[in-house]
């Protein structure tokens, strides 16, 4: 290959790096989970959770940021099942989740569409959160209502 400018931020470079590695990761950590969509957000997210969806057979669709400057009218681009994961490269105190969850949530209102969220999937290895977490894992601090792994150690 010719040579290049390297613009890959590092959160993005797993996806590029480890790709095969990350889906089946994402497939083993889903597989348990009951769901036909993936929803992503970012730049990130267009890129990784397309490709994911691909392999696992399953709708998916990006929530764009307010500011993204798009000439769409909709604020979430792709298909909505009626199941759905959040899938992110790490979550820190969940404004990210809790901003796509409220575009799914007037979207699909919007549309008399019923959909409901099934968790979030986090695939970012240099995170020390990673995997699923379920929907009522409340990102941010210990959660009381969640019986996952994570909350109950
Ligand atoms: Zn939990």
């Amino acid at each position: 290959m010719t040579d290049r400018l390297d613009m890959t931020a590092v959160y993005l470079r797993p996806i590029w790096d480890s790709c095969d590695e990350l889906i089946a990761k994402a497939k083993e950590g889903l597989d348990n989970v009951l769901f036909d969509t993936l929803i992503g957000t970012g730049v990130s997210g267009s890129i990784f959770v397309p490709l994911l969806a691909r392999e696992l057979g399953c709708y998916w669709a990006i929530a764009r940021k307010s500011n993204d400057g798009s000439h769409s009218f909709n604020a979430i681009e792709g298909d909505i099942g009626e199941r759905w994961v959040f899938v992110d490269d790490l979550v820190d105190s969940g404004a990210t989740l809790k901003r796509v969850q409220r575009q799914v949530d007037n979207w699909t209102d919007r549309h008399n569409w019923e959909t409901e969220f099934a968790g979030t999937y986090l695939y970012y290895e240099g995170m020390r959160r990673t995997g699923y977490f379920p929907a009522n894992h409340i990102f941010g601090y210990a959660s009381v209502d969640c019986e996952c792994e994570r909350c109950i150690d």
